[in-house]
C-alpha cells in the first residue's frame, strides 16, 4: 500500500520506498479528492512547523567539520599554488568534493577530475561508488578554492548549492519524526554544507538544505523534496569535532591526484580563450558528466577538450 517515493527534481533514478508511514487508514476515511489534498496539506503545515523548529538554531546553520580536514583541505590547497607557480602558471580554481561517513560531519575531501580555470572550475560527477570503495565515505556535497583571490560565494557558487548540488550529491540526511493526529509520520532533511578556501588559509562557510513534503500523485500519497533554505550568505564559523578522520596523505598523494585529476590549459590569448571555454559549459558534446567515471573516457575528453580550446596540458 505504500508507495511513497523520495523523488529529487530531474533525477529519475530509483529510490528505496519509504517505510515509516501508513497511510492506510486515512486514505480510507478520505475518499474523496479535495479531502486527501486538504489532508495533505494539513500535513505539509505540521512537517513544515516541525522542520522550522529543527532549523532554527545557529548551530544547524553552521558547517560541521571533523578535526583534521580543514588542515588537510588547506594541505592540498598549497600543494596546489606550489605545483602551479613551479610550473610558471596563474593561481586555478579547484573544486574537492565533501565526503562523510556515518556520523554527520564532514570528514575527508576528494579531488575529481575537473577542468580549470583562475575564477571558474568544472568538475566531473559520478565518481560515487569509486569515491565509496576507496573511503568508504559518500559524496555529500562539494568546496573549492579560489586560489588568490578572496573567500566567498559567487553568484553561480549560490545557484551550483541550491540547484546542482543537491541533484547530484547525497547530503547529510536526518529523519524528523512528527505526528499527524493519530499518525505518526516522518520526513528526511537534506544538508549541503559547502566550504571556499583561498591560498591564505582564509575560510567561508555556508550550507544549503531541502526537505521532503507531501504531496498527491495518482491518487498516492508520496514524498517529494522542496528546496527549502539556506546559510549561504552567513560564513558562520565551522563546528570541529572529534570523530572520523581523514584518510592520510602525504606531498606525494596530493601530487599524483593533483597531476592526474585537474586539467589546466596552457594557452595564450587566456582572455580569448575563457569565452569560449564558458560556451562549453557542458563538455564535449554528446557526453554526460553523470556516465563520464572510467579513466580511458575520462583521457579521452581531456585530448578532445583541448584539441577544441587550443591549449594544452601541463606536463606530467
Ligand atoms: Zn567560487
Amino acid at each position: 500500500m505504500n508507495n511513497i517515493n523520495r523523488l529529487l527534481p530531474g533525477n529519475t533514478k530509483s529510490i528505496p520506498k519509504h517505510s515509516d508511514v501508513d497511510n492506510t487508514e486515512w486514505l480510507a476515511l478520505s475518499r474523496s479528492k479535495a479531502t486527501r489534498q486538504a489532508a495533505v496539506n494539513s500535513i505539509n503545515l505540521e512537517l513544515d512547523r516541525k522542520v522550522r523548529e529543527y532549523v532554527s538554531s545557529r548551530d544547524f546553520r553552521r558547517v560541521v567539520l571533523s578535526t583534521g580536514l580543514k588542515e588537510k583541505v588547506f594541505d592540498y590547497v598549497n600543494r596546489y599554488s606550489t605545483i602551479l607557480s613551479s610550473k610558471g602558471l596563474p593561481s586555478q580554481e579547484l573544486g574537492m568534493f565533501l565526503l562523510a561517513g556515518d556520523s554527520p560531519a564532514v570528514s575527508d575531501v576528494y579531488i575529481p577530475p575537473q577542468y580549470v580555470r583562475p575564477a571558474y572550475c568544472e568538475v566531473e560527477f559520478g565518481h560515487d561508488d569509486a569515491v565509496r570503495a576507496e573511503y568508504g565515505k559518500d559524496i555529500i556535497s562539494w568546496a573549492h578554492s579560489h586560489g588568490a583571490l578572496g573567500v566567498f560565494l559567487s553568484g553561480e557558487d549560490k545557484n551550483t548549492m541550491r540547484h546542482i548540488v543537491p541533484r547530484e550529491t547525497k547530503g547529510l540526511a536526518t529523519t524528523i519524526d512528527f505526528e499527524w493526529g493519530c499518525n505518526r509520520l516522518s520526513t528526511t532533511l537534506r544538508e549541503y554544507p559547502t566550504v571556499v578556501v583561498n591560498n591564505n588559509k582564509g575560510i567561508f562557510c555556508g550550507k544549503a538544505w531541502s526537505y521532503e513534503r507531501y504531496v498527491m500523485r495518482d491518487g498516492k500519497m508520496d514524498l517529494e523534496v522542496t528546496y527549502s533554505d539556506d546559510s549561504l550568505l552567513d560564513n558562520l564559523p565551522v563546528v570541529e569535532v572529534e570523530g572520523e578522520q581523514p584518510k592520510s596523505y602525504d606531498a606525494e598523494t596530493i601530487d599524483a591526484e593533483l597531476l592526474s585529476r585537474v586539467s589546466i590549459p596552457v594557452e595564450s590569448g587566456v582572455a580569448k580563450r575563457y569565452t569560449v571555454y564558458r560556451k562549453l559549459k557542458n563538455m564535449p558534446d554528446g557526453v554526460s558528466r553523470k556516465v563520464v567515471s572510467d579513466s580511458s573516457l575520462t583521457d579521452r575528453l581531456r585530448r578532445d577538450w583541448y584539441e577544441r580550446i587550443g591549449g594544452r596540458e601541463i606536463s606530467r
